[in-house]
């Protein structure tokens, strides 16, 4: 039997899986934990925070989210991508800096403003 922990909400709730083709969710004080178990054992997603090169000399680097989660597997592939971004214009908190990031249908926004 697999562990793993809820963490939608503070509670923290330790769940225990049992069965690969039905899946069964033990420990979980809601419906939530039996979402985030599902998902997360067949396909696990995460949210990004990292940052992009800019062309300010005050502002090197613009920190920056996923608006949603993406897929897991494909971090990897994202920072390689927004490893390669650079910003020469302005920006406000919360614009979009790039779109549909990997046809994963969620957007890459700042997480604060930028003026060049
Ligand atoms: S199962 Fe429900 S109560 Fe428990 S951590 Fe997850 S969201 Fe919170």
């Amino acid at each position: 039997m697999e562990e793993i922990i809820c963490i939608v909400c503070p509670n923290g709730c330790h769940m225990q899986i049992d069965g690969k083709e039905q899946i069964k969710v033990i420990g979980n004080l809601c419906k939530r934990g039996e979402e985030f178990a599902i998902q997360e054992l067949t396909n696990p997603m995460r949210s990004l925070t990292t940052t992009v090169r800019t062309t300010s000399k005050d502002m090197p680097m613009l920190p920056v989210r996923t608006k949603g989660e993406i897929p897991k597997s494909k971090i990897e592939e994202a920072m390689m991508v927004l490893n390669k971004i650079e910003i020469s214009n302005s920006v406000t908190c919360g614009e979009v800096i790039l779109k549909n990031i990997l046809g994963c249908d969620c957007d890459i926004i700042a997480t604060c403003s930028l003026i060049i």
